[in-house]
């Protein structure tokens, strides 16, 4: 993964404005650090959140390919990054200076977390019970000059924020501080801290998370170290769009635990059946993989000298459980040989005169290859290369798999296509989710959604009536492979089951490094066009494939949208962090050149609906969505290369954007924001669930009124 964004934190220690501090429980001070440390045993993988020692140690994370699963953000003036990684790698990173602040979520929790909401939702089923409710002032010392860029307010959960974006005109002076102060309504003053934000190498404003402030804040102002001072502005209410009312009856709340592969495809065949006038199920063209691997074993020991042999085929035709030996013919002057009889694989070891095995474990590699190159692979371990072949126990080729419920065939990927027209001559929404596997929320948000549309179609003549107006696609879930992987073998896994290492990177020890990210893979602004933010490494968290669109999964996404051109507009839906996002998605890493901007009425079109789709998100439980994180992608998060909403807007005119349902929970008892991870325990996903779904309604309301407003053909 390449994350080229840059922070560089103003020092703390001059506060401008500590004097105007009126309010200490909305001021700087930083609060007391309550947590416990954080521990990892050594070979325990988890989702940490670290703080980085400093933006070179960052750089070196993602220049070796680390698998950074958020964006890093500056937490007053705090490098912070979500890590998936081992207690060995925390270890080398605590070691280097960065300090663990928060387990969010440790290897096997998203297994318990399953495993919790399936037993609960069968103990409310046995009960009969439903799922749970849930200034131009500068002087003329002054070498800087001040913009507020942003400014705006919002309450939830009865406390109120501020956010602001302030930027200065000295950009390349990257100690400049900034320092924001703002006075309520009811006459509280007091000050914040900004932090410098570089992206690609390049300045792009000050800003900092949220700030809680103790009322509506009806002044803000900025000024600078270098004397620069803003206008003073009246921040905005955020995002101060609001939902028409849920009428009495509405029907939701239809999701009760968190689903695998196998629970989607019967939630998808159940619509179907139950809601025959208003859905079609719809195969898409290309099958996956499927949940499957070569069969693989270490002939030798890995910590002495071994090689690395694979099945051509997968795994569940056949070679699970074949046998591969070395052995010694017990005779001088024989010659290395591979024969294979009955599932077992034999090499039989040259000798010397004297009787003595001298194969090397490249020559057995080689032989294998040779020999027998329809059925096997072979690889040299890692570190054994030229190394005597020892006489080696028998051992069994195993793909490795640990879902035994799962079906290893090829997957057929379904979208549901709901409405009362299904025949293209309404505008089409597209809402498709878990592109990648770990993203467990996602299918949640999208089913949700379906079957709100669908229960209500006969009860509220508003649902109904978007029925009559809008084409609706879904595709719950883009990456059934990896997704099986996620709930059976381990939980991180981001990318699909397809594995194009070659060589040593095949080594069973990169099992879980192994797959295409499916939102690297499209065609345009791609890696393969050099763009940032999707790598060439196999290995890599963001590996762009062999070639653009090389993947099942992400071809049928486009297959979807170039049949259906009616589609206008559609949601990516990923997990997590609490973000609203769209085009341009991408940028190349000279200049930091974007893909082209949309136009000034189409931006428009965006930010209007997104704060339409905020406010909506914001209905059910307050969630509010940061302004600082709407926004185009290669603003408000990092430069993704070849995904797929670039492709949808650039190449078919689809207005696409993209969530990251999962937003930061603010903590009122240590003032920190936390995040919540792939996989929370379940209330935490059900809430998820709920509030987007209620953002994608909203978005088929933009649809309906965009087309509304469309001249007659
Ligand atoms: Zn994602």
């Amino acid at each position: 993964m390449i994350v080229r964004r840059r922070w560089t934190a103003a020092a703390t220690t001059a506060i401008l404005f500590s004097a105007v501090l009126s309010n200490p429980a909305a001021g700087t001070a930083a609060p007391a650090d309550p947590a416990p440390p954080v521990t990892l045993s050594a070979t325990e993988t988890a989702l940490v959140r670290v703080q980085l020692r400093d933006q070179a140690q960052l750089d070196r994370l993602v220049a070796t390919g680390a698998d950074l699963a958020n964006r890093p953000r500056a937490r007053d003036g705090r490098i912070l990054a979500d890590l998936v990684l081992s207690g060995t790698q925390l270890a080398e990173l605590t070691a280097q200076g960065a300090k663990a602040v928060q387990v969010v979520q440790r290897a096997g929790d998203g297994s318990r977390h399953h495993a919790e909401s399936v037993r609960a939702a069968q103990a409310r089923t046995a009960a009969g019970l439903r799922a749970p409710a849930a200034g131009q002032r500068t002087t003329a010392a002054a070498v800087d000059t001040l913009q507020v860029q942003q400014a705006y307010w919002w309450t939830t959960g009865g406390q109120t924020f501020l956010q602001a974006q302030v930027a200065t005109t000295a950009t390349d002076d990257p100690d400049v501080e900034i320092t924001v102060s703002w006075r309520t309504a009811d006459g509280a003053t007091g000050s914040f801290p900004l932090y410098r934000f570089e992206d690609s190498g390049e300045y792009q404003y000050h800003y900092n998370l949220p700030q809680p402030v103790p009322n509506r804040p009806v002044q803000l102002s900025a000024t600078s170290s270098l004397g620069g001072v803003s206008r003073v502005v009246t921040p905005t209410l955020w995002p101060n769009a609001t939902p028409p009312p849920l009428p009495a009856g509405y029907q939701k709340d239809f999701i009760d635990a968190y689903l695998t592969p196998t629970d989607i495809q019967a939630r998808i065949k159940r619509l179907a059946r139950q809601y025959r006038d208003l859905v079609d199920v719809i195969d898409l063209p290309n099958k996956t993989q499927g949940y499957r691997r070569n069969a693989v074993a270490y002939l030798g020991d890995p910590a002495v000298a071994a090689v690395v042999v694979e099945s051509v085929r997968f795994g569940d035709q056949g070679m699970n459980g074949v046998q591969v030996r070395t052995v010694d013919p017990g005779r001088p002057n024989r010659p290395l040989t591979v024969g294979y009889r009955d599932r077992v694989l034999t090499v039989s070891l040259a000798t010397d005169t004297a009787g003595k095995t001298v194969s090397t474990t490249d020559e057995v590699a080689a032989a294998i290859n040779a020999r027998q190159p329809n059925r096997f692979r072979a690889t040299v371990e890692d570190g054994s290369a030229g190394l005597p072949m020892p006489v080696a126990a028998p051992t069994r080729l195993d793909d490795g798999l640990q879902g035994t419920e799962v079906s290893a065939r090829p997957w057929t990927v379904q979208a549901l296509r709901l409405g009362v027209h299904r025949n293209g001559s309404r505008v089409g929404v597209l809402a498709y989710s878990q592109e990648h596997a770990r993203e467990w929320a996602t299918p949640l948000v999208t089913l949700e959604f379906a079957e709100r549309m669908l229960a209500n179609a006969r009860t509220d003549p508003a649902t109904r009536e978007l029925l009559e107006q809008v084409d609706i696609f879904v595709i719950p879930m883009v990456n059934p492979d990896g997704a099986n992987y996620s709930f059976n073998d381990f939980n991180f896994q981001r990318k699909n089951l397809v594995n194009h290492c070659t060589g040593a990177a095949r080594d069973p020890k990169n099992r879980t490094s192994w797959g295409v990210d499916i939102n690297r893979n499209y065609t345009v602004g791609s890696h393969f066009d050099g763009y940032v933010g999707a790598s060439a490494n196999c290995l890599s968290g963001n590996y762009a494939g062999t070639a653009e669109l090389s993947e099942a999964e992400s071809g049928n996404v486009i297959a979807l949208a170039q049949d259906h051109p009616n589609i206008k507009f559609a949601m990516n839906v990923h997990s997590y962090g609490g973000y609203f996002m769209w085009p341009p998605g991408a940028y190349r890493a000279d200049g930091r050149v974007t893909l082209p901007r949309p136009s000034i009425d189409e931006s428009t079109l965006f930010l209007t609906s997104a704060r339409r789709i905020v406010g909506a998100i914001a209905q059910e439980r307050g969630t509010v969505t940061w302004p600082s994180q709407t926004g185009p992608v290669a603003d408000v998060l990092y430069s993704a290369a070849g995904n797929s909403a670039d492709q949808l807007y650039y190449e078919l005119g689809i207005f696409a954007w993209d969530f990251e349902v999962g937003n930061d929970r603010w903590n009122p008892a240590t003032g920190e924001w936390e995040g919540v991870g792939f996989q929370p325990p379940f209330d935490e996903a059900h809430g998820e669930s709920q509030e987007y779904a209620g953002g994608l309604v909203e978005m088929v309301r933009v649809a309906r009124d965009y087309a509304a407003a469309q001249p007659a053909p």
